[in-house]
């Protein structure tokens, strides 16, 4: 017997069975010890229905009545009555409706799960539901609890993880002995054996530390390795020209913030490496990104190199285009505009600059990375905004010159520190921690759906005073299955009445780029009063002039996404406000209290981080494929622990070949998260 056997060798594996599995993706041993529990049920603290408490509670009980109704679109609630000797209570789930077909057999259950206040009443949320006759006699442990395999009862799974588990207790180390030493981990054979077997609460938490803390290490030691060889690049030298800088410096409408400078000089000083950049600039939302950029895009085209600049919205681009060649072109540095908009002879035109080394600066959108787009000389290369693009966009955009550009990312969207260590593990990381000087933090309120009327004169006091408004709706137009506003109807609403006396522009998606253009150009110069918009002004987008947004449906966006959309406010001396408007008159979430008391991004992003996964945060493609089973990475403590060992692995001289499980596993990450 070994990993790859095939599950047919273990005995109560016939057919039936094995061909359920397979159809699961589980074909081997292998497949089947790392089939982890997804929780752990404690059976030996099971509560009778008359003395449940508010909190995690297991009951014994049947099911009485059950029955399931849509609630809104996408969303079906499932509730029922549960009973044992001592009393009834609800249990409710969310978009379950196969717990129905489960539990109509009057049969006696364990439920487990989260007693608590929902929906006016204290109800038994989500639990899980096991047979009770499948339960082993004796209740008194803890038992794992699987994802449920079609046509496999819980208990043939436990049945045979039982027949392997001999196995189990021989299983090969897979990470280094001396790291298992002194990170005080359990054995790999130890931990196992602890997922699927423990016996007291402790087993299942040591197991989970060792197994989270190996993919940990595969995850971060790929990112060293990459950074090695990153270091081994030869790419574009470019000196620094002190006269060159000051230049574009002095004729800035302001003075750069200490963070800007400091950011700017880190940036210049890695261009005069011989290796090429792998940088990740970030600074919350309004600290004055793009001039960095800026500066730095001036450096380049003295040194007779081109810039490339990608932002991952034709609204964005088509306001960096304007706001660079606003600084540049007085100092004949060239700036071009590359988006889907530009077509025709125009886009001949500029892919023959850009060939021919005419054009300087090349800002765009994805349209960068086509195949028809080639740089005479590309030596630095922005990407905007870079948690919106995928690692494939970043590497297509940099392969566009002979030798590797240097390369900085930017992103508003604060990186958990968790973060920056893994996933950005192989960038330097430049921090804009302070904003320009005069601003003042936004005013955030949530707001009840039923006062509206207020909040329309609040922004009426704003425009008076010659300030602008946004009103961000989800939708672009009614759509009679869904209750949320939309741009178009609530653009219609505030025309025609409230706002009679304004100008109101509209933008969504659908627009034709050009018509994108106009409205945004004529709010950025002042001739709306109101935009009306979608979220396409979520990233990036700057009109300081803007002092007031008011967001409906605001609990339907996420946090890190409200912390952006806030950010298109308070970019100037002036007050600014935000007003959330919640759907119902509810109570309002977590997630919208915590906007309403913090202007700090990079605290929002640890709360998302913990509340929402970090899909959100890094991408979710790419966080898809990160496979991390057990760890999280929101767990700062254990990735520094990992991160230590990595950098002593990969700069000692361990052959990491050696061990081929790991070398597997980080030869995948380095594949997934390299930049070249
Ligand atoms: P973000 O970091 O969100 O990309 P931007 O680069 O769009 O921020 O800058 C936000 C606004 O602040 C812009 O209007 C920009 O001109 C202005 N700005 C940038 N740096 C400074 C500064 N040092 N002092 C005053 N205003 C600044
Ligand atoms: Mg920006």
């Amino acid at each position: 017997m070994n990993l790859s056997s095939s599950l047919y060798t273990v005995k109560g594996v016939g057919t039936k069975v094995g061909e359920q599995f397979a159809l699961s993706g589980l074909n081997t041993i292998g497949d089947l010890i790392n089939f982890y529990p997804r929780a752990h049920e404690d059976f030996s603290k099971i509560v009778n229905i008359s003395e449940i408490k508010p909190g995690k509670a297991t009951i014994k009980a049947r099911c009485e009545k059950i029955s399931t109704r849509p609630v809104r679109r996408g969303l079906r609630l499932t509730t029922a009555t549960l009973a044992d000797k001592t009393g009834k209570l609800q249990a409710i789930w969310f978009n379950q409706p196969y717990r129905e077909k489960q539990l109509k057999s009057g049969e006696e259950f364990y439920f487990s799960g989260e007693f608590e206040f929902n929906y006016n009443k204290y109800q038994l949320t989500s639990p899980s539901a096991e047979v009770a006759s499948d339960m082993p006699i004796q209740t008194d442990r803890i038992l794992p609890i699987y994802r449920s395999i079609k046509g496999i009862k819980t208990v043939v799974v436990r049945r045979i993880l039982s027949e392997i588990r001999p196995f189990m207790t021989m299983l090969p180390e897979t990470l280094p002995e001396s790291i298992v030493k002194n990170e005080h981990l359990l054995s790999r054979s130890q931990a196992i054996l602890g997922m699927h077997f423990p016996e007291k609460a402790n087993d299942i938490k040591e197991a989970r530390e060792r197994l989270a803390f190996e993919e940990l290490f595969q995850l971060l030691l790929a990112s060293q390795l990459n950074r090695i060889d990153n270091a081994k690049l030869t790419g574009w030298n470019i000196p620094f020209e002190q006269p060159v800088v000051a230049n574009f410096v002095k004729q800035l409408p302001f003075k750069l913030t200490s963070a800007q400078r400091i950011a700017a000089w880190e940036i210049i000083q890695d261009l005069e490496r011989k290796t090429p950049m792998n940088r990740l600039l970030q600074g919350d939302v309004g600290s004055g990104k793009t001039v960095v950029a800026g500066l730095v895009a001036c450096q380049v085209a003295h040194s007779g190199l081109q810039t490339a600049i990608m932002a991952p919205t034709e609204v964005l681009a088509s306001q960096h285009a304007e706001t660079l060649s606003k600084l540049l072109q007085p100092l004949g540095v060239s700036v071009g505009l590359l988006t889907g908009g530009v077509k025709g002879v125009a886009r001949k035109t500029l892919y023959n600059q850009i060939a021919s080394g005419t054009v300087d600066v090349v800002v765009g959108t994805h349209a960068l990375i086509q195949k028809t787009v080639e740089f005479h000389k590309l030596g630095f290369v922005v990407i905007d905004e870079q948690h919106r693009f995928g690692v494939k966009q970043r590497q297509q955009l940099l392969e566009k010159s002979k030798y590797m550009p240097h390369m900085l990312a930017m992103t508003a969207t604060p990186i958990p520190r968790s973060l920056a260590l893994t996933v950005y593990g192989e960038l330097d990381i430049s921090i804009l921690n302070e904003l320009p000087s005069g601003r003042k933090p936004i005013l955030t309120k949530i707001w009840s759906p039923n006062s509206r009327a207020q909040l329309y004169e609040k922004i009426e006091v704003e425009l008076k005073a010659g300030r602008q408004a946004y009103v961000i709706c989800t939708l672009i137009e009614d759509n009679p299955d869904n209750e949320m506003k939309s741009v178009q109807a609530e653009f219609i609403k505030l025309q025609n009445s409230i706002f009679k006396h304004y100008k109101i522009g509209l933008l969504h998606g659908k627009l034709k780029s050009d018509e994108k253009d106009t409205v945004m150009q004529d709010f950025a110069n002042g001739s709306l009063d109101i935009l009306v918009s979608t979220t396409v002004v979520e990233v990036g987008v700057d009109v300081p002039n803007a002092t007031i947004m008011l967001i409906e449906n605001a609990d339907h966006f996420g946090l890190s996404q409200l912390h952006q959309l806030r950010g298109r406010v308070g970019r100037s001396e002036y007050q600014s406000y935000c007003y959330l408007v919640n759907s119902t008159s509810s109570k309002p979430s977590k997630r919208l209290s915590e906007i309403e008391k913090s202007n700090d991004g990079f605290y929002l992003a640890e709360v998302d981080l913990k509340l929402r996964g970090p899909g959100e945060i890094y991408g979710k493609a790419q966080h898809g494929a990160l496979n991390l089973q057990i760890a999280t990475l929101a767990d700062t403590k254990l990735i520094t622990r990992a991160q230590k060992q990595a950098k002593l692995f990969a700069n000692s001289n361990a052959n990491l070949l050696q061990y081929k499980q790991l070398a597997t596993s980080v030869h995948y990450y380095q594949r997934l998260t390299t930049l070249n």
